[in-house]
């Protein structure tokens, strides 16, 4: 399962940031994930939960957040975000374009309980 294993980073990643604050507790963990990506933000959501388990953040809240696809067009000069299929020019059609995003998982967040003293 793809998801999983990705997850399994995640949760890496936010435990070696959160241990390197100080953290007593992580809220919740933010990523940004691109709709020409080939990651299932269900199967992520869902994946999440399950790399957590038994590790300091246990029960942390993953917040995924939809990059669109920018693409640019050779044929027309506009920068569109076109939905579905995507590698086409959201003004004029022209398959005759640039993808500017879209493949991107990035962690882009993570919210803290840090003790003051
Ligand atoms: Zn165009």
């Amino acid at each position: 399962m793809h998801e999983l294993s990705i997850a399994q980073i995640l949760v890496e990643q936010v435990v070696a940031a959160a241990r390197k604050a100080g953290a007593t507790r992580v809220i919740q963990v933010s990523v940004a994930l691109g709709n020409l990506g080939t990651v299932n933000p269900d199967a992520l959501a869902a994946a999440f939960p399950i790399a957590a388990e038994h590790t300091f953040i246990a029960g942390t809240t993953l917040s995924i957040r939809r990059v669109p696809v920018r693409c640019d067009c050779k044929a027309c000069g506009m920068t569109t975000e076109p939905e579905f299929p995507f590698q086409t020019c959201g003004a004029c059609g022209s398959g005759n374009v640039t993808v500017l995003n879209g493949h991107e998982l990035l962690l882009e967040a993570i919210e803290l309980d840090v003790p003051v003293n």
